[in-house]
């Protein structure tokens, strides 16, 4: 958890999976999210963490929830569901672990008398979750760097009135992409990283990834597992999402399917229906937490696929690096396509999709990444319409009030507990896209 990456430049997985034994699973059934999710995660943490101090950050983690249930499920469709993850403070589903983490973090620190600066580009939704699970704890100052006038107001203002003194936005004077190379190269800076004991929030982060295998267990679980096998379909940009649904079933929930849902940024289609993983450019869409061109958490599965050949991973990412491009020999493609199936959703049928459930759902409303979500679930779904078919709603619809207006004409409202984020003050220091100009802002603020 706290180193992130692995020092040879790897991805931490763990070295066999727990295993959810079937009685384990039906005693689960019926059970409250914080039962399931402290089933799910005890074999993970291990005896790092005793099991009452692990019970209170989950409890607390979700009490921050506007959904006793955390994880609602919403039926759109003969056996069609949606599963509501965006209940939590940010609205969408990053909150999940982003709460969970926040506090481990906390914990751990502080029995070890450490203290952290955590410092993160955003395009949008990872900010506003990180900045929320650290706002007010004790063991860590937090900067966000997001580019000026380049979010959408929403996320900015959901960012940016977070009044608490150990939260510090940075407008910077340039892209995302921008943001993203002054924190590597911050990174990169060894004396400075040392000196602020800087710390990362990015989605490779174990500790990130165990806290989505939960609600995989609890949806199944209230569509009758482990008697019965459900599908997902998962809105995916950096793989961390439907990499959870993979952890769940190689520790045995009966999953019989696991849909990749993309946008035009179709890079994990092509990979997975024909092994080609060859990098474009990346192209803003309606969804753009998934505009993404290389997704990090898909070295996890690689492993699996290449027999936990480390080695064999490792060639295919310096392939990566060199030339743009690596080819998944065929066989292990064909076992990848066991479990997954691939979609790319384009941005008319996402509006088209938004359209459809509203009106033959009661005027439900989807975001554009959960409409990309139902649009490859339909295409997959009629292969096995006995099997329940879960997809991930990752966002709540108002977080992307432009998409939604084109689909059906006016804007979803905020919920009551952000109805009032436009009168709020916005906090934030505007700065030129300079690495000492960065550096010196965070130093300043330390001190
Ligand atoms: C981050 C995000 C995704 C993509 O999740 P990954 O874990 O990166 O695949 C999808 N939808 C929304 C709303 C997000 O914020």
């Amino acid at each position: 958890m706290l180193n992130g990456l692995a020092r040879d430049g790897g991805l931490y997985v763990p070295v066999e999976w727990p295993e959810l034994t079937t009685e384990q699973l039906r005693h689960l059934r019926g059970r409250p999210y914080t039962d399931v999710a402290f089933a799910v995660l005890k074999p993970f943490v291990g005896d790092c963490i005793d099991g009452d101090t692990l019970g209170a950050i989950i409890a607390d983690a979700y009490a921050q929830f506007d959904h006793e249930l955390v994880a609602p499920l919403v039926q759109t469709g003969p056996n069609e569901y949606l599963m509501e993850l965006w209940h939590g403070p940010t609205l969408a589903f990053k909150d999940v672990a982003m709460q969970v983490l926040g506090r481990l973090y906390d914990h751990v620190l502080g029995k070890r008398g450490q203290r952290v600066t955590l410092i993160g580009a955003t395009s949008g939704d990872t900010g506003s979750a990180a900045i929320e699970a650290t706002r007010g704890r004790e063991h860590a100052d937090i900067f966000i760097l997001h580019p000026h006038n380049r979010t959408s107001d929403v996320q900015r203002r959901q960012m940016t009135t977070v009044d608490a003194p150990n939260v510090h936005n940075i407008a910077l004077e340039g892209t995302f992409d921008d943001c993203q190379n002054l924190v590597k190269a911050m990174f990169n800076d060894h004396a400075f990283r040392e000196s602020v004991s800087m710390s990362g929030v990015n989605s490779i982060n174990w500790a990130r990834v165990m806290p989505q295998v939960v609600y995989y267990v609890w949806a199944a679980l209230s569509l009758g597992a482990p008697s019965r096998s459900v599908a997902f379909a998962v809105p995916t940009g950096n793989f961390g999402d439907i990499y959870a649904g993979y952890a769940a079933r190689q520790m045995g929930l009966p999953i019989t399917k696991l849909v990749i849902a993309s946008n035009i940024n179709d890079i994990l289609t092509r990979a997975m229906q024909t092994g080609d993983h060859t990098l474009g450019d990346v192209h803003p869409t309606m969804s753009p937490s998934m505009d993404i061109q290389v997704s990090s958490n898909f070295e996890r599965l690689l492993f699996d696929l290449y027999d936990r050949d480390g080695g064999a991973v490792a060639a295919l990412m310096e392939q990566l690096a060199q030339t743009g491009a690596f080819t998944i020999d065929p066989a292990r493609v064909a076992k990848a396509q066991e479990l997954f199936a691939a979609e790319r959703v384009d941005e008319a049928q996402t509006l088209d999709v938004i359209k459809r459930v509203y009106d033959r759902s009661a005027h439900y409303i989807v975001d554009p990444h959960t409409a990309v979500g139902v649009g490859a679930a339909r295409r997959e779904h009629p292969a096995e319409p006995q099997v329940p078919m879960v997809v991930l709603s990752t966002a709540h619809p108002a977080k992307f009030p432009d998409a939604v207006e084109k689909a059906i004409g006016h804007r979803p409202a905020l919920p009551d507990k952000l109805a009032d984020l436009y009168e709020r003050e916005e906090r934030f220091e505007v700065l030129p896209n300079d690495l000492n100009a960065v550096i010196s802002y965070i130093k300043q603020q330390l001190a």
